[in-house]
């Protein structure tokens, strides 16, 4: 039986530099499922009236937590998901820690609308509300982001939460709960369990006591949750999968497109939600930019995640090297050139995969339409803007993208016209905690991160209280004469 069968008991967390064993764990069923929403449900009355204040302390607390266990972090997170050192260290912790700061600092600013008579004699007034137990899913990518962006804003509203993390990478969501018990949190406030997803995921999803489920993931997987959640009447946020376009016109800064869409393509080998996946070149400037990015991909040194002049390290498991093998392999014989890359490279039971671009694919194609989620860039010339924003709209998916130009026109053209959550202009990738991060139409809905989190994770109460004092009001004549 292949180890990645096993549905409870032991579970091996695997370095993909090396093929290693990091760490043993014991997998959740749905009887831990259970427990943890139990714990959830019973804290929630408590959690929910704590003051803004009394949370935004505990969340400034779990950040000092975390800043004092920074370097630890790091190397979990390195090795359970092969990211170089250099990544973790400038990107996936200390963001993480940025946005457990930022949410300590909203917890204190849930907004409503002024207290008005709307009509005489009745005041109006918002309650924001935290909606009940959250049962959140996070994949393996960002393990550790994930599970900040999913905890953070729920809880700093009042929500008490159950986090399922990705079962290829769970230990630094460990760590985190951990952290939130050391900070201080009550227990009950933040759950996690560590399951299957088709048995712990699905059983969180369908729980009856669960308000809300948040769900970070594949598309694939993100309709099943939308159809569990729909028995139960449940809000749903859903953060799913990308094929983000990358669209350079004709007046672009080349050498700055060029170093984009190699950030852009590369970071975490590929396996970013916003990744640039689709590069649509105006083919007066076609040649020379898949004459830079050839170059610039043939140099990037695919290595140990430990070494520090290694650039991008394995993919996350050897399953994932598989599917990006498939995807390319596929390509390949259906008449796509592979410019530089299409294999494997390094160590063996590593999951290595060298930085690919592709060229000669039809826009339509499997490897320009579909998410790959690996190191692979495919790059397709355009006549003309209107057909360059048409092909990067023409995609089910809507979470983000890019535009490069020198012209305003252009710019405010693209802003307007790219059907994505996040556009960047001359840029690919950053993020920032008081933005928001979300998709459009098959990349999901809702938001994570910035202020608007606070909206999918609190309910509007409207609130009427009359100020006359009178046992018979003005409008009851509508319904009965009134008595003299
Ligand atoms: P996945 O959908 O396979 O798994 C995500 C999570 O869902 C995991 O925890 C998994 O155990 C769980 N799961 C699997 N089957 C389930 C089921 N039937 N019911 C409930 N839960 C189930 O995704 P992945 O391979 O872990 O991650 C990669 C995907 O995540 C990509 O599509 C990527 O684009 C997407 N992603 C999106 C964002 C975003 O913000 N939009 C961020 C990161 C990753």
């Amino acid at each position: 039986m292949n180890e990645r069968d096993v549905t409870q008991g032991d579970w091996k967390v695997i370095n993909p530099a090396n093929g290693s064993v990091v760490e043993t764990i014991q997998l959740a069923g749905v009887e831990q499922v259970h427990q943890a929403v139990a714990a959830a449900r019973q804290a929630f009355p408590m959690w929910s009236r704590t003051t803004p204040g009394e949370r935004s302390a505990l969340l400034l607390a779990l950040a000092r937590r975390l800043e004092e266990r920074f370097e630890e972090y790091v190397q979990v997170e390195s090795t359970q998901t092969g990211k170089p050192l250099r990544l973790c260290r400038e990107f996936d912790v200390p963001g993480s820690i940025d946005n457990i700061y930022f949410f300590a600092g909203i917890a204190r600013n849930l907004e409503g609308k002024a207290s008005v008579e709307w009509v005489s004699n009745l005041n109006s007034s918002i309650r924001r509300e935290p909606v009940g137990v959250i049962g959140s899913i996070a994949p393996w990518n960002y393990p550790l982001q994930m599970a900040v962006w999913k905890i953070l804003p729920a809880i700093a509203a009042g929500n008490t939460i159950v986090l399922k993390p990705a079962e290829l990478t769970p230990l630094t969501a460990l760590m985190l709960v951990e952290d939130c018990l050391a900070a201080g949190f009550p227990p009950g406030v933040v759950n996690v369990v560590v399951g299957i997803g088709r048995i712990v995921g699905e059983a969180l999803v369908s729980h009856p006591e669960v308000d809300m489920v948040s769900f970070t993931g594949s598309t694939a997987v993100g309709r099943r949750v939308m159809e569990l959640a729909t028995g139960g009447i449940k809000r749903v946020h859903l953060e799913l999968g990308g094929k983000a376009p990358f669209v350079v016109f004709a007046d672009a800064d080349l050498d700055a497109a060029i170093q984009g869409a190699a950030a852009g393509a590369l970071i975490n080998t590929g396996q970013d939600c916003t990744a640039a996946t689709r590069a649509y070149v105006d083919s007066s400037i076609y040649p020379q930019f898949v004459e830079g990015v050839r170059t610039l991909f043939g140099s990037i040194r695919v290595g140990d995640p430990g070494d520090p002049s290694t650039d991008i390290g394995p993919l996350t498991s050897k399953a994932q090297q598989e599917r990006v093998v498939g995807f390319v392999n596929r390509a390949r014989d259906a008449g796509a050139l592979i410019e530089v890359g299409g294999q494997v490279t390094g160590d063996p039971n590593g999951a290595y995969y060298l930085p690919t671009v592709i060229t000669g694919a039809d826009h339509d194609s499997e490897i320009a339409s579909e998410e790959i989620f690996g190191p692979v860039l495919v790059v397709i010339p355009f006549n003309g803007d209107d057909e360059g924003l048409a092909l990067a709209n023409d995609s089910r998916y809507g979470l983000a993208a890019s535009a490069w130009t020198t012209s305003v026109i252009r710019s405010e053209r693209a802003q307007r016209e790219l059907n994505a959550g996040t556009v960047w202009i001359n840029d690919h990738i950053p993020i920032m905690s008081e933005m928001p991060h979300g998709g459009f139409n098959g990349s999901g809905f809702g938001k994570d991160m910035s202020t608007y989190s606070l909206d999918e994770y609190t309910r509007i109460k409207h609130v009427a209280v009359d100020i006359s004092g009178d046992a018979q009001k003005e409008w009851h004549r509508t319904i009965f004469s009134i008595k003299e």
